[in-house]
């Protein structure tokens, strides 16, 4: 099958081929550098799909536009979908298939590294003593052995994570629809989100992006937050209010932020913007707090993960070629 793949990353390409040639089903592969969005729809014009990754566009007119064109597959090289219009796919007849599964380990171990760094400061040190600065003021943490860690979403990431955590000797609190018998072994207590905001330490948050998570980090609660808590946010970006994470950040409410993701992302992340003007005044304030420590949507990013990603990918085209349902395929709500 003829593929656009969208998005594609110097990465992209390597994995991607590297699955594809060690496939007996190969697949003509087309990359391209764009994002898909409205202008560059076009572009699929006689492809039978296309691929696309976290900052692409999938809404309803670019889904019209891509069906108008032929195309009748659209491979998401993410776990996350919250950028896909499921309805509107459903209507032009455009299947969705995602990577449902992947390394859990490259995320979860990518918030304990945004953790641990917030926490003792080495993303301070690191400039600190390149600038010929050994002083120990200001670098001071906590010992995590002995705190309360929050997990808001105890799925695959979740659980990893909480299996991290509890190598250091915490005490688990979860939030989620369903506990995880996995999570409930390793000791953790389910709360109610008050409780968890109001008793932890340290919140990581590990739920999709969904109608009933978006801002769930608002305002009020941020205020049910302990005073000097440790927030760590590697799932989606709207999940946080950043506009309130700012005020509290700005009152000293919260101790120290690690973020991977944020909600206006898609105009920053992924390409180098380091000559050009930062115009997102939330995210330009953001980045002047010393207790926050922003990355580019980097989580994912391991040779494992990447792998796997490819793999899944191309499975998922080989079996949509085929007619073969498989665990990938996304349903309207
Ligand atoms: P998962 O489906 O295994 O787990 C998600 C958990 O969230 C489930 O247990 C679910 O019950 C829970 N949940 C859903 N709605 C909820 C709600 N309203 N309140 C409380 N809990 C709720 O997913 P996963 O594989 O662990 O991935 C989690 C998220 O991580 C993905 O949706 C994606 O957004 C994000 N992610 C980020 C990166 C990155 O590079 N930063 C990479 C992969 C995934």
């Amino acid at each position: 099958m003829r593929v656009l793949i969208y998005d594609a990353k110097k990465y992209d390409r390597e994995t991607l081929q590297a699955a594809n040639e060690a496939n007996e089903v190969r697949h003509e592969l087309v990359f391209v550098e764009s994002l898909l969005n409205a202008q560059t729809a076009p572009l699929a014009d006689g492809f039978r799909a296309v691929s696309i990754f976290v900052n692409d566009d999938a809404s309803a007119p670019v889904l019209e536009r891509l069906a108008r064109g032929g195309v009748r597959l659209m491979a998401l090289r993410s776990t996350g979908f919250n950028h896909v219009d499921l309805d509107a796919a459903a209507r032009c007849g455009v299947t969705v298939m995602r990577v449902a599964n992947y390394s859990p380990y490259a995320v979860a171990e990518f918030a304990a590294a945004l953790l641990l760094a917030v926490n003792r400061k080495v993303h301070r040190a690191y400039n600190r003593t390149r600038e010929g600065n050994f002083l120990l003021d200001g670098l001071q943490g906590h010992d995590i052995h002995g705190k309360t860690v929050g997990i808001i979403g105890t799925g695959r990431i979740g659980a990893v994570f909480a299996r991290i955590m509890s190598g250091f000797g915490v005490a688990l609190l979860g939030y989620d629809l369903a506990p995880n018998p996995e999570c409930v072994q390793l000791g953790m207590r389910y709360a109610s989100l008050d409780e968890l905001l109001a008793q932890s330490d340290i919140i990581s948050l590990h739920t999709p992006l969904l109608p009933s998570t978006y801002h769930m980090i608002n305002a009020e609660a941020l205020a049910k937050m302990k005073r000097g808590a440790i927030l760590i946010n590697t799932s989606r970006g709207a999940l946080i209010d950043t506009e309130a994470l700012v005020e509290a950040l700005k009152s000293g409410h919260v101790g120290a932020v690690g973020l991977d993701v944020y909600e206006e992302e898609e105009g920053l992340f992924f390409r180098d913007r380091s000559n050009q003007i930062i115009t997102d005044d939330v995210f330009a304030r953001l980045m002047t707090f010393p207790n926050v420590l922003v990355t580019g949507h980097q989580a994912f990013f391991t040779h494992e993960a990447l792998a796997q990603i490819a793999a899944t990918t191309l499975r998922n085209l080989t079996d949509f070629e085929a007619g073969h349902a498989n665990e990938n395929i996304l349903q309207p709500r």
